[in-house]
């Protein structure tokens, strides 16, 4: 049995399962020390009522002769393809179109899949520090090489720093395909209209294809910044968009999210739209009718209170990293379209040195920046995610360390 040994060659994902290993051990050395979690991902307000009520409605509905449900269409139910293309684009002046939408369980499953589509030799660049998905599904399908000193040797990395302020340079040399996502994760921080405009006429300069992950596009409260890649000229001929309700609208136990695909994009003149369908026409079978009725509930006048509620619960949040740190003189950086912070270690220490520090002397947890990539060493991840209560109260413990 020939094994595919890219899969085996990976190097252990280790970032979080460190993080886990090194906080329980600080644990049961120290029962009565309380641990705060700014490391933490995931979301924690629960779902909505508008969201849980059609959420139940669907459910017990799939139990009577007239509302129950089989397969669904292969690319999502039509209320929810039609609510998503007007709430998310056309009211909002991009031209999207229903039949340019894909539903999925989520943007991982989508970020990760969706290489599929590249030939075996396709050659790939990322932002650098990364969400490490974009890399390890292109290194599954063995098209990064070989893995060295934490790098991959046949991908491009873009460097993102304080020092370009964390606009990614574009590549030195023509690659296939550049992910990109913003408002980023880790470092939190996004592109204007004009920066992206860039990657978008380079792309198209050079037939290439952006993938561009738009899951906390729920953040932005600035027009200037672009909600999708849509916005900018020529990038439905370009670029493929992923997005998520898990951050939007705490979807992240419930899984589901969509990727547009526009008719427009077309490579080698064949039609990414229609090899898209083909692919997921045979690989999936869609999301559950209940979740489509709960993400439809989103986009209801009562969703849309109810979830903008949530989303400043966390803004605020992250203000209070984001604001403590700089008046505490630390180069702080994201948290204002984003729930992540992104900060500079004191004195350029190794992020993991910095993440025990927290830990031994603060009992705050967060994210070294190295385990999302090469330039994320000597920075530190911290997230809104937690309580107010909690956020407060961390963010004083860090700055009397500091
Ligand atoms: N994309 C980015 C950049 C993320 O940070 C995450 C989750 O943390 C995802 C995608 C995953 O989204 P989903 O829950 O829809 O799979």
């Amino acid at each position: 049995m020939k094994l595919n040994k890219s899969i085996a060659a990976l190097p252990a994902g280790y970032l979080f399962a460190e993080v886990a290993k090194r906080v329980n051990t600080f644990i049961a050395a120290n029962p009565d020390k309380p641990v705060l979690r700014l490391g933490i991902g995931d979301v924690t307000r629960p779902l909505v009522p508008a969201v849980t009520d059609a959420f139940a409605n669907a459910a017990r509905a799939m139990g009577t002769k007239e509302g129950f449900h089989g397969y669904g269409p292969d690319f999502g139910y039509q209320f929810l393809l039609s609510a998503i293309a007007k709430n998310d684009y056309q009211n909002k002046g991009v031209m999207i179109g229903e039949d340019e939408i894909f539903l999925s369980d989520g943007a991982k499953t989508d970020c990760g899949a969706l290489q599929e589509l590249f030939a075996a030799d396709a050659t790939i660049a990322v932002t650098d520090p990364v969400y490490p998905v974009y890399i390890d599904a292109n290194a599954m399908a063995g098209r990064l090489g070989v893995y060295e000193n934490g790098r991959w040797s046949k991908l491009t990395y873009l460097p993102c720093n304080k020092e370009n302020s964390f606009v990614p340079p574009l590549p030195e040399k023509r690659v296939d395909v550049i992910y990109l996502c913003y408002p980023n994760n880790p470092t939190g921080t996004v592109l204007t209209k004009e920066q992206l405009k860039k990657f978008v006429d380079w792309a198209l300069e050079n037939e290439a294809l952006i993938i561009y992950d738009a899951a906390y596009k729920a953040f932005i409260t600035d027009d200037e910044i672009p909600f999708s890649i849509y916005q900018i000229p020529g990038a439905d001929k370009c670029a493929i968009e992923c997005c998520s309700y898990s951050k939007t609208a705490g979807f992240t136990g419930t899984r589901c999210g969509y990727t547009v695909i526009p008719k427009a994009l077309c490579f080698d003149g064949l039609s990414l739209n229609k090899m898209w369908g083909r692919r997921m026409a045979s690989k999936f079978n869609g999301v559950s009718y209940p979740v489509q009725k709960a993400a439809e509930a989103i986009y209801t006048p009562e969703g849309q209170v109810q979830i903008e509620e949530c989303l400043a619960y966390y803004r605020v949040n992250a203000m209070i990293i984001r604001d403590g740190l700089i008046k505490a003189g630390i180069d702080a950086f994201g948290g204002v379209h984003s729930p992540y912070v992104w900060m500079k270690t004191p004195g350029d220490m190794k992020s993991w040195d910095f993440f025990d520090l927290l830990l031994n002397q603060a009992q705050v947890v967060g994210t070294p920046g190295e385990g999302f990539g090469p330039s994320g060493e000597g920075y530190f991840r911290l997230t809104a995610f937690n309580t107010l209560e909690n956020t407060k109260e961390a963010v004083e413990r860090v700055l009397k360390v500091l």
